[in-house]
């Protein structure tokens, strides 16, 4: 596997483990049916408990289960999960990063107990509800509401794009807790957003999935729709309140996509190289010509730089120095590298090259989500501009 500047050399006992055991899943329960899934437009729910008993679901928070690996380790076995499929790295992201991340940095006790232990073995799938339909990349648009009734909430709203919401146990819902004594702050927008656990059983939660996608489709997405749902005051994550919730879930989770995105891209890369050497073409294997060597050189150092800013993200992560605008530039660039190269990779293989036979167009298809979700590409480079200049520039 490309690591031309030696990085895997410095990995701990402990990261090279949890990147073998990740390697092995790949090739033994990914690659050889994930194209078929991919047309199926299916995930392999079948791995769901696997990945959970192998440790793949949020291994870097401490305690209810969890082992507390570093975050380098955790980065590693995103890299690893998405050089299979991003949808696999989605399900590992989703439970761990937008899921057992909030409930272990916000929950009660009684709530860690609840779920953490069960989402950790993946006896239990989380989805993570923040996108409405008329509000992506604005979410402190919202208009989900929760109102006080007694000793419960009443939520009424929608939520769309949310991956897993079809297959899931438990919502991690963010909503507008609105005071019923009055408008008196002028309208529910200015209400605080609260998280809130909706178990997806509930009277009024519907999860209709969305289909017909044309990427991410080893993935499960759908709505979350709230009819006068009903919760007890204990589903409140007492630990948090305003957009700061959902935003820090997010750069947890667009962490682990910046290291992922080095997965698919490396992937891409192993193949196109593989491809054009075994590849014959005018009497020879085509990675002869200087044009194809030219796009592997290119290929193999934008990988490179993807994965040393991963690796520094890593260390500023373990050093608890790791700003949100440093993720930012990592999900942004290295997405748009796995992006670009699947599709060069794609163009080395020839007309194999748009088969699911072979995986660079399947990592295409990906990183179009891949690009979009957690922020799309604008959104981060508005969040670097800001921090660049001091000026805002989203409005
Ligand atoms: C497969 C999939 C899975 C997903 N999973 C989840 C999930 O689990 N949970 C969840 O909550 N959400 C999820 N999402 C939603 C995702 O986060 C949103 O799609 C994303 O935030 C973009 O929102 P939008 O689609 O409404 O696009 P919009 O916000 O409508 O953006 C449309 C275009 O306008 C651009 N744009 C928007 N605002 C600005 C601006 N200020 N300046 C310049 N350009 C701008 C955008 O970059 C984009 O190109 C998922 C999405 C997909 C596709």
């Amino acid at each position: 596997m490309l690591d031309y500047v030696g990085l895997e050399a410095d990995l701990t006992e402990e990261e090279r483990l949890i990147r073998d055991t990740a390697r092995e899943f790949v090739e033994r329960e990914v690659e050889p049916d994930i194209g078929d899934h991919f047309e199926a437009g299916t995930f392999p729910t079948d791995l769901v408990a696997e990945m959970g008993e192998l440790g793949f679901y949020a291994p870097n928070l401490e305690g209810y289960g969890s082992p507390n690996v570093s975050e380098r380790a955790y980065g590693i076995l995103m890299q690893e999960l998405e050089a299979g499929d991003s949808g696999i790295r989605s399900m590992a992201s989703v439970q761990g990063a937008l899921v057992m991340y909030p409930i272990h940095a916000f929950g009660s006790e009684a709530q860690k107990e609840a779920w953490l232990p069960a989402l950790g073995r993946g006896e239990a799938v989380g989805c993570f509800g923040l996108t409405e339909p008329g509000h992506g990349s604005n979410p402190s648009g919202m208009e989900t509401e929760a109102r006080r009734d007694g000793d419960e909430f009443v939520l009424n709203g929608s939520k769309t794009w949310i991956t897993n919401s079809p297959i899931a146990d438990v919502a991690v819902v963010w909503a507008r807790l609105v005071d019923d004594g009055g408008d008196a702050d002028g309208g529910s927008e200015d209400a605080p957003v609260r998280g809130f656990l909706v178990e997806t059983d509930r009277d009024g939660v519907t999860t209709a999935e969305i289909h017909d996608k044309l990427s991410m489709r080893a993935s499960v997405t759908g709505e979350i729709g709230l009819s006068d749902v009903r919760v007890p005051e204990s589903n409140l994550l007492p630990g948090v309140e305003g957009m700061k919730g959902p935003l820090s879930c997010l750069t947890q989770a667009r962490y682990g996509i910046a290291w992922g995105a080095v997965g698919a891209a490396r992937d891409c890369f192993e193949t196109a190289r593989e491809y054009q050497l075994d590849r014959d073409q005018f009497g020879g294997p085509v990675a002869r010509f200087q044009i194809q060597q030219e796009k592997l050189a290119e290929m193999a150092t934008q990988v490179t730089t993807a994965q040393l800013l991963a690796y520094r993200l890593a260390a500023l992560k373990e050093e608890g120095r790791l700003r949100p605008q440093q993720v930012s530039m990592a999900k942004r660039n290295n997405v748009r590298t796995a992006r670009d190269q699947a599709r060069v990779a794609r163009e080395m293989l020839g007309g194999n090259g748009i088969t699911t036979d072979y995986s660079p167009m399947r990592h295409m298809a990906n990183m179009e989500t891949v690009y979009t979700y957690e922020g799309t590409h604008d959104i981060h480079s508005l969040i670097l501009g800001e921090d660049l200049t001091g000026i805002a520039a989203f409005e």
